[in-house]
């Protein structure tokens, strides 16, 4: 049975007690001091600052050695100089200053231990002066010169030991710093960068955090808050800009080419900007992704430089197009009245009225284009006003159609309108010369024995008004630029017809200043049909 082995050369109970309690204690003795040392590496490693780090190092040393005196030195970078950087700075010491000997300094940085430099055995000597070296694996930072009271008991490999543990947590300390340091010189240089960019910049994470963003981006999305590195994007952009900002992040986590962008975008009340959009992807160093690079640029100046571009064109083509347009009239204005001066008989009434009339309807196409030109410059200059008065629009477009069919001959006019329709509060004038630019043209993009037909119907607090024909019609793709000033669709149907291309630019004001409504529906080929719709009563929107 095993409880009645006899087991030979065992120390007896007792001893195997105190030997355990022995070890126990300088276990507990070894675990304090590795704690005792902890505690003080932390206190130096923990300051991010030069002066504290200097000041912790030499309160430890202090609290050991009670010294008279410690000055800590560090290398320069030429590892020549030094520097006083405790308790006093004073910059490129002289060798000569120094309390003990050059030399002797090399050589115990050499060694990189705590090194005695005054003969013990010296009787009258009244301080012991030792050196400290500071070093790190890396390079040799400095030194610290300690001069303390007559006490050669004081100086055993005990306190040489902590005081070298001690320097080499201030050198790893004065080692972080530096890092620090430049770690938050590179931080520092890349937000300048960033911010000195005139692009915005917005960097997502694969959760589509922000992880970085410059404040032009901030500017741009409209951002008003602080503190958004972290957040979601989608949290705080405004509904266009942040499906865009979705739908390429969304591209690059699915791995396709990142799409460009270029929205119009409100970031602010009443601010419109053109934004474009571009992004990158982040990869890491094995090339993973991790996030996505957002590169925004307000394209609103360039936008409105081309624009402007465009219209400057628009006009030099509109100044050829108008002095064609005049010269056409003004010539014929000219060979009839000379006709009617030196070649017509004075009793030939017949051909005299014949000429006349001529020269009575060129003289309207004439004062027709020179009210649209001022019409232009009135609403250029921001002087277009209304004068309103109570208007029968049939009234106005009977009296029209009755001009154009007692001048156009091949063309078929036909109206219809309901019963009972209201008067409209309008300006007379506007209104008739919107109509008849209108009515013109459906009659000038008409061929021979085409239709023009012109309908007023009630709608609610509006009357509508469509003026159709069965003319060339206007291509789809043009549709939503005949509105614009001096646009006239170019192709070989429009090339013989003459047109500023002004005409519809006006009518849209007109009606749009009476809080109306202007659209057109047209086939190639086939006809249009415009449609204007006033409100009856003034004010009504
Ligand atoms: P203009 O008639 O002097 O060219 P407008 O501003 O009145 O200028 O019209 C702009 C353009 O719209 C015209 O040049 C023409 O191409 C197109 N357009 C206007 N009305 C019609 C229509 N009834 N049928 C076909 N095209 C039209």
């Amino acid at each position: 049975m095993r409880g009645m082995i006899k087991m030979e050369n065992m120390p007896p109970l007792e001893e195997d007690h105190q030997f355990l309690n022995q070890t126990i204690s300088s276990l507990t003795d070894q675990i304090d001091l590795f704690e005792t040392f902890q505690g003080l590496s932390l206190k130096i490693v923990s300051q991010f600052n030069l002066q504290s780090i200097f000041e912790t190092f030499s309160s430890i040393v202090h609290e050991i050695m009670r010294y008279q005196v410690a000055d800590i030195y560090l290398l320069g970078d030429s590892m020549t100089a030094f520097d006083k950087v405790w308790p006093t700075k004073v910059a490129s010491v002289p060798a000569s200053d120094l309390p003990c000997d050059e030399k002797i300094i090399q050589w115990v940085m050499e060694q990189g231990r705590w090194r005695v430099v005054t003969d013990l055995q010296e009787k009258d000597a009244d301080s012991i002066i030792s050196v400290l070296p500071i070093k790190s694996p890396k390079r040799d930072h400095g030194f610290m010169i300690i001069q303390t009271a007559f006490t050669p008991s004081m100086y055993n490999q005990k306190i040489g030991s902590i005081l070298e543990f001690l320097s080499s947590q201030t050198a790893i300390a004065i080692q972080n710093q530096g890092l620090y340091t430049e770690i938050k010189q590179a931080n520092a240089f890349m937000h300048n960068m960033l911010e000195s960019v005139t692009n915005g910049i917005m960097a997502l994470d694969l959760e589509g955090r922000i992880t970085l963003i410059n404040k032009n981006a901030t500017a741009i999305f409209g951002i008003m808050e602080k503190n958004i590195i972290g957040r979601h994007f989608e949290d705080f952009l405004n509904t266009p800009m942040k499906k865009a900002v979705r739908d390429i992040f969304s591209s690059a986590l699915a791995g396709k080419m990142l799409p460009e962008m270029m929205l119009n975008h409100t970031p602010y009340k009443e601010v419109d900007i053109v934004v474009g959009i571009t992004a990158s992807m982040l990869n890491d160093r094995e090339g993973e992704l991790i996030g996505v690079v957002f590169s925004l640029r307000d394209m609103t100046a360039s936008k409105e430089i081309e624009r402007l571009t465009k219209l400057d064109q628009l006009k030099s083509e509109f100044v050829s197009n108008v002095s064609h347009e005049l010269r056409t009239p003004l010539s014929i204005i000219k060979s009839y009245t000379e006709a009617l001066l030196t070649q017509v008989a004075p009793d030939d009434k017949e051909t005299r009225e014949k000429f006349l009339s001529v020269v009575d309807s060129e003289t309207d196409r004439l004062s027709g284009m020179v009210s649209n030109l001022l019409d232009l410059s009135r609403i250029e200059a921001g002087k277009f006003k209304l004068n309103y008065k109570k208007i029968d629009l049939p009234d106005i477009i009977n009296s029209l159609l009755a001009i154009q069919k007692a001048e156009v001959k091949n063309i078929h006019f036909f109206t219809e309108y309901d019963e009972d329709l209201p008067l409209i509060d309008a300006d007379k004038d506007k209104i008739h010369e919107a109509l008849l630019n209108l009515i013109s043209n459906s009659i000038k993009f008409s061929p021979t024995g085409g239709t023009v037909n012109v309908s007023v119907e009630r709608k609610g607090d509006f009357l509508s008004c469509s003026v159709a024909d069965t003319g060339i019609g206007i291509p789809q793709n043009q549709l939503g630029r005949i509105f614009e000033k001096f646009y006239r669709v170019d192709n070989s149907d429009t090339y013989e017809i003459e047109g500023t291309g002004l005409g519809l630019s006006i009518v849209k004001h007109i009606i749009e200043s009476h809080k109306g409504h202007i659209r057109v529906e047209s086939i190639k080929g086939k006809g249009s049909i415009f449609t204007i719709e006033l409100p009856v009563n003034r004010g009504v929107v």
